[in-house]
């Protein structure tokens, strides 16, 4: 099959190669747009912003990457991370003194009930140092790494959800946008209250027309005429603590110096600014009931220059760098969750007596436990292992974070859903925890990226190194005898990721065969990938089935890697403590959830040749046409 691509008029190889990633990058509705109106000027444009936006230079290939080239990368997985041991001490310090404050003033049913986080929960957790845990001693922060602050968020995740997300919110959106791109006057001014917990954060992307598709902002900020400051209008939803934060990250559309085009920035704003309107301060809804969700309007208000954050036209990297952050710690909160609901769920089914039995004591109930126990060992693996990436300085971990994200919202989604059942109708009712936390549960895989849009960018993404070898291969084949030693090399390397599996280097004996799997498994989705993008050529950016597909079985296989560290790391330490039995139940959950993932991840390879696409399209398509209506 040929592999040349058609290429647009005026379009390189180049942009076409990058399309995967780039479609993704701008969350696949501005590529929706392009198609729509493909103006070749535009088309450039969105090409070059998105290109800047995720691949800033050249970078160190991480572990997710790899998995796409039939790699295993192993440094960044093995051996399994842990916080270093100056640091541990600190943490447990943290830890005990943050338990005891949420035992005395932490009450997430009185939080849920009257939709609010009492203000002296969020003086103690800012007393505590939760708003700085990262943030550098020099700002009043404690200086942990993320994978010590993740602990920290784990525990609180696995007792609130609302103050969970709050904490989200002021730590790694708020604090951390001025960190990474405030200039050292904004970070001077703005750091400390808002470590301290005396201003609140809010950060305000989502419109009514820039949901999912982040880059759609219609929030504009016109320069005034000196210069001196911008004129911002427009209206934000969905805002968590924007009609109760002292300091807003707002995203809005600024014209390009110089350009007659438009991109978007970030600005810092406060609520004292004239045009500041709180339209609604708290909407009504279904979970995280003690957050404060606000409707925000901008009418001409003025922001001083000196507000912008990163540069002109840069909001959107602001956004999508924040975020990477705030997946991480998602990844932390809900494995706290799921940790709570595997204890409710025990305590009810060794309690519980129903026809003379425990509930635990039916297989039908016991696969439930096993099954939560193992999902459970695995979001805590991968959450670990991703946040060590950013403590070790992986510059690009788009991907693990995006993986984490959909991996452990979807998990914890289970995880409830099967708590509840095993506790049947008791579950339903508000004086128990279950109900809430079922609520609570389901904003996760909508906010910071819906899960199909994060699903659909992790297969992009991951594919565009495989495409880019392709295209080196295109074009060594145009001049053969000029290149035929690349040819030679590059081919041999993508016939030698086919045929190999990748060592996964494992210590301990009792891990070498679900190693030798894993490597198999890496190379098999190799072999797929490449297949696909051979197959579908330009098409793959619209066949969202088999990106899911693509993107499913490379979640499992970082989540497999992820389990596999520990699990191996685990052995290792029980090897050097004999009391450590390597039966230990750790250790069946580890091992449950290898073989289900093992499972899971060939399933998703055979369905690339297997599957019901036709079907599904046709059948969605005339139900779409007929208005849902069967008759
Ligand atoms: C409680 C709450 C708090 C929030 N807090 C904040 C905040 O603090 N700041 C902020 O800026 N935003 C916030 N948001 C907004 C949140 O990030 C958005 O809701 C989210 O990005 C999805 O956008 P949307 O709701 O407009 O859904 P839409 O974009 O309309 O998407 C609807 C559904 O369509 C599907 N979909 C969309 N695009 C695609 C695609 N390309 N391919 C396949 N499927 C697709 C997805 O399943 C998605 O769930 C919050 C939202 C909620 C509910």
């Amino acid at each position: 099959m040929p592999l040349e691509p058609k290429l647009e008029p005026g379009q390189t190889q180049r942009d076409r190669a990058t399309c995967c990633g780039l479609r993704a990058a701008m969350n696949c509705a501005t590529f929706t747009r392009l198609k729509e109106n493909p103006s070749e000027t535009e088309r450039q444009k969105e090409i070059r912003a998105a290109e800047e936006l995720l691949f800033a230079g050249p970078q160190k290939l991480g572990v997710a990457k790899g998995l796409f080239l039939g790699r295993f990368v192993a440094d960044w997985v093995m051996p399994y991370p842990t916080v270093r041991p100056v640091e541990q001490a600190e943490l447990n310090a943290s830890l005990e003194e943050l338990r005891t404050f949420l035992d005395e003033h932490l009450d997430p049913a009185a939080i849920d009930r009257q939709a609010d986080i009492p203000r002296e929960v969020i003086d103690g957790l800012a007393r505590l140092g939760v708003f700085g845990m990262t943030a550098p001693t020099d700002f009043g922060g404690r200086g942990f790494s993320q994978m010590a602050y993740c602990r920290v968020m784990e525990e609180i995740g696995s007792r609130c959800a609302s103050t969970a997300i709050f904490v989200n919110v002021q730590h790694s959106v708020g604090m951390r946008a001025l960190l990474l791109f405030g200039t050292p006057e904004q970070q001077r001014r703005w750091l400390p209250p808002l470590v301290r917990g005396e201003k609140l954060a809010a950060f305000a992307l989502t419109e009514t027309e820039a949901g999912s598709d982040a880059a759609n902002v219609q929030t504009v900020a016109r320069p005034n005429a000196d210069g001196s400051h911008f004129l911002l209008s427009g209206e934000k939803r969905y805002i968590t603590n924007g009609a109760i934060a002292q300091v807003l990250t707002v995203m809005a559309r600024t014209p390009l110096p110089g350009k007659n085009e438009t991109a978007v920035t970030a600005f810092l704003v406060t609520p004292d600014m004239p045009g500041f309107v709180v339209l609604e301060p708290r909407m009504e809804k279904l979970g995280i009931r003690g957050t404060a969700t606000a409707r925000l309007a901008f009418r001409d208000m003025p922001v001083p220059r000196e507000n912008m954050l990163g540069a002109p036209g840069k909001g959107l990297k602001v956004a999508l760098t924040v975020l990477d952050f705030g997946r991480v710690t998602f990844g932390a909160s809900c494995t706290g969750a799921a940790k709570t609901c595997l204890r409710l769920a025990v305590q009810h089914a060794n309690a519980r007596r129903q026809f003379g039995r425990t509930l635990g004591e039916f297989e039908l109930i016991k696969k439930k436990i096993a099954r939560m126990a193992a999902g459970a060992y695995a979001m805590e693996a991968m959450t670990n292992v991703t946040a060590s990436l950013i403590d070790r300085g992986l510059e690009d971990y788009m991907l693990e974070t995006a993986m984490l994200k959909v991996f452990t919202t979807e998990a914890l989604w289970m995880l409830v859903s099967e708590a509840f059942q095993v506790h049947g109708g008791a579950a339903y009712f508000t004086d128990r925890p279950l109900e809430r936390m079922l609520r609570d549960a389901r904003i996760n895989q909508i906010g910071e990226g819906a899960n199909e849009v994060l699903t659909s960018f992790i297969a992009l993404v991951g594919m565009r190194a495989p495409g880019e070898q392709f295209r080196e291969i295109l074009e060594a084949l145009q001049n053969p005898w000029g290149e035929w030693r690349k040819v030679w090399l590059l081919g041999l390397d993508q016939v030698g990721a086919a045929v190999r599996a990748p060592d996964v280097p494992v210590r301990s004996a009792r891990m070498q065969p679900h190693a030798k799997r894993l490597g198999e498994l890496i190379r098999r989705f190799n072999v797929e990938v490449d297949r696909a993008l051979i197959h579908h050529r330009e098409a793959i950016l619209d066949r969202q089935l088999v990106q899911e597909r693509i993107a499913r079985a490379a979640m499992e296989l970082y989540a497999c890697a992820c389990a596999l560290s520990r699990w191996d790391a685990e052995l290792q330490a029980g090897g050097a403590r004999p009391a450590i039995d390597p039966d230990s139940p750790s250790h069946s959950a580890a091992e449950l959830f290898l073989r289900g993932s093992f499972r899971r991840a060939r399933r998703s390879l055979a369905e690339m040749h297997e599957n019901d696409d036709a079907a599904v399209n046709a059948t969605a398509d005339w139900v779409l046409r007929h208005g849902g209506e069967f008759e």
